[in-house]
């Protein structure tokens, strides 16, 4: 985050030095986020739009920084992902996500499903398998209550070892999701070439859907395009009535969004589906 002077010095300007400021202490800081459990997982319910139930819900991690409050993924994934802490991390939420549907087990929530997020980063390790495995078993969780979600870079490199992987956790039961589709460059074939359970339509195709023509077409595409080969379509980011109407509509299968309810807290979601009668 420099450019060279006139004179052959290099200046930063003020904010790039604050940017930059902020990002080594993140960096620093992050090497003692775990020892110190400041990461929290949060879950978004993912609305079934042909029972009007809740089955799923994304967990999406958020890391409460004793001095700078909460720090959104965005701004420590990308950091984790450079100095290889997100291998680390990426541990943690398996566990943390097992443990939560573990004590989910006996009561009313026992059939939620719990998606995470996994970077590409992650699926490049040879004993994530083994690490998701180990934290089932611990946990005593079945696979099918478990789904991951990737975007479509999986499918640009490394993709053999990737369809290994994949092919793995698809045979231990856990289910996939393919992230952001649709803004990721990759060939539709890898949609037949790879186990996929559902593809959730990128944010940026919901947000104007009720307005634009494109947008609609482009949604309606993917969800008979999923259809047609067999697999569940979410769309994300439903902020309104309009564009829940029109999901309905078009016989998408779930939707997740603001609209429905913000990521939460745990105990806050079993509260929410218990009060507004979505078990
Ligand atoms: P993502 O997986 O695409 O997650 C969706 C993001 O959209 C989340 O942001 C969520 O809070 C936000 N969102 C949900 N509904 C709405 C809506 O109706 N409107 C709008 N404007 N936004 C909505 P968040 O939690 O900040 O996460 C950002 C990204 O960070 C995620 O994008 C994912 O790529 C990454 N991430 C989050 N948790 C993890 C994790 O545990 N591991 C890894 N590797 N990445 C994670
Ligand atoms: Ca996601
Ligand atoms: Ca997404
Ligand atoms: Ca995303």
């Amino acid at each position: 985050a420099k450019e060279n002077g006139r004179n052959g010095y290099q200046f930063y300007t003020e904010g790039m030095l604050d940017r930059e400021l902020r990002r080594l202490e993140l960096d620093k800081d992050l090497n003692k986020a775990l020892a110190q459990d400041e990461f929290e997982l949060h879950l978004q319910p993912q609305l079934d739009l042909t029972s009007g139930r809740v089955n799923s819900a994304e967990a999406l991690i958020r890391w409460r920084h004793p001095d700078r409050g909460m720090i959104p993924p965005f701004e420590f994934i990308p950091l984790a992902e450079e100095n290889g802490r997100i291998t680390d991390i990426g541990r943690w939420v398996v566990d943390a996500a097992c443990r939560q549907l573990a004590q989910w087990r006996n009561g009313p929530l026992s059939h939620l499903r719990i998606a995470i997020n996994l970077s590409g980063r992650e699926l490049d390790e040879d004993d994530l398998v083994d690490t998701i495995q180990r934290a089932l078993s611990h946990h005593e969780v079945p696979a099918s209550r478990l789904e991951v979600e990737l975007t479509e870079e999986i499918f640009i490199q490394n993709i053999e070892h990737n369809r290994n992987q994949l092919m793995r956790l698809h045979e231990l039961g856990v289910h996939l999701a393919i992230d952001d589709f649709g803004v990721g460059y990759s060939s539709l074939a890898y949609l037949r070439d790879f186990p996929v359970d559902l593809l959730k339509i990128d944010r940026s195709f919901i947000t104007n859907v009720t307005e634009r023509r494109d947008d609609a077409t482009i949604a309606r595409a993917v969800i008979n395009l999923a259809h047609n080969l067999g697999v569940r379509v979410v769309a994300e980011g439903v902020e309104t009535d309009a564009q829940l109407q029109f999901l309905r509509d078009n016989h998408c299968d779930l939707a997740q969004g603001y609209l429905i309810s913000r990521p939460i807290q745990p105990l806050l979601l079993e509260q929410m589906l218990r009060d507004e009668g979505l078990l």
